[in-house]
């Protein structure tokens, strides 16, 4: 009898360790190779071509922070810390500027606390992002999540944001989920901008569409002025460590945060592809949404700016 318990014990830890495995680190590695998914050489010829005046300085606005167990962002990383940013980007032209990302508004971010000491959020800048999205020639968004179009799906003023928006399908046919009380007419009848293929959207500009975080997520490439390249990543990964480690979120995170599922399959060989990229481009500044301190390393650098220019 004792020798039936203790097999079954035994049989019940097991596979608690194999459930604990799949959910917090197992099938979360990138594979060995990801030919074809990004042509640095084909957007720098798209950025050649089209010439213009190229943006000369990129700033970033931060309405809210946050910090969660790394754990979140990549599987396996038990112990560490994830310092979170909510933020939207500011790309300065000579005569204009374009508004990346839609951040999340107070209510939102009052519902994703993670820690209650970390966390904050700053009405003053959220006001200062609605603002400057109507000073922009263009506002996009790296994709279609709450934290990412609040700014756009809540806008005070959306007759005067519609015309700025460059959105591609999948981003547009979100935005009724995100709006409250019913989206305003004036987006509910938003023509896609974007066609779902690589496309300059302004000197120094280029949209890459990377469907896998969701159907619209997209990367930036942004070429400055001064010769410098960026690459905007969105959610593809929350930390730059999981591009280090070739190590996505970990499966327990589609459970807790993700309606529809992200594209594991699809996100873990575009790790793989941008790191690649990265070996291969040591000069290119590679930035997600939300890493705190990947983006005060850039300012540290000199890179980006914080705040949004007026
Ligand atoms: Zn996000
Ligand atoms: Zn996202």
């Amino acid at each position: 009898m004792l020798k039936w318990i203790t097999g079954i014990a035994g049989a019940i830890a097991l596979l608690a360790v194999i459930a604990g495995w799949w959910m917090f680190a197992g099938f979360s590695k990138a594979p060995k190779a990801a030919p074809g998914v990004v042509d640095i050489e084909a957007w720098r010829a798209m950025v050649r071509d089209a010439g213009g005046e190229l943006p000369t300085g990129i700033r970033i606005l931060e309405v809210g922070g946050d910090s969660a167990p790394m754990l979140a962002a990549r599987a396996g990383a038990f112990g560490g810390e994830w310092l979170t940013s909510y933020n939207s980007v500011q790309l300065v032209f000579p005569e204009d500027t374009i508004v990346i990302g839609g951040a999340l508004d107070r209510v939102t971010s009052e519902g994703m606390v993670q820690s209650k000491e970390a966390w904050s959020f700053d009405d003053q800048a959220y006001g200062q992002l609605t603002a400057a999205m109507l000073k922009a020639s263009q506002v996009l968004i790296t994709h279609e999540h709450l934290d990412h179009v609040m700014a756009v799906a809540r806008h005070p003023d959306p007759p005067a944001l519609a015309p700025r928006l460059s959105l591609n399908a999948p981003q547009i046919a979100a935005l009724p989920k995100f709006a409250l009380g019913g989206l305003d007419p004036a987006l509910a009848g938003l023509a896609p901008r974007l066609d779902g293929s690589v496309q300059l959207v302004a000197p120094g500009v280029v949209v890459v569409p990377m469907a896998g975080h969701t159907p619209g997520s997209q990367l930036i490439f942004i070429t400055l002025e001064n010769g410098q390249e960026y690459l905007m990543i969105g959610d593809t990964v929350w930390s730059m460590t999981s591009i280090e480690e070739l190590t996505m979120r970990p499966v327990f995170t589609q459970f807790i945060v993700f309606d529809p599922n992200e594209d594991r399959e699809a996100i873990r060989t575009q790790i793989r592809a941008l790191y690649d990229l990265m070996q291969a481009e040591p000069g290119l500044h590679v930035f997600p949404s939300h890493d705190r301190v990947r983006l005060d390393e850039l300012a540290g650098e000199g890179l980006i700016t914080w705040g949004f220019a007026d």
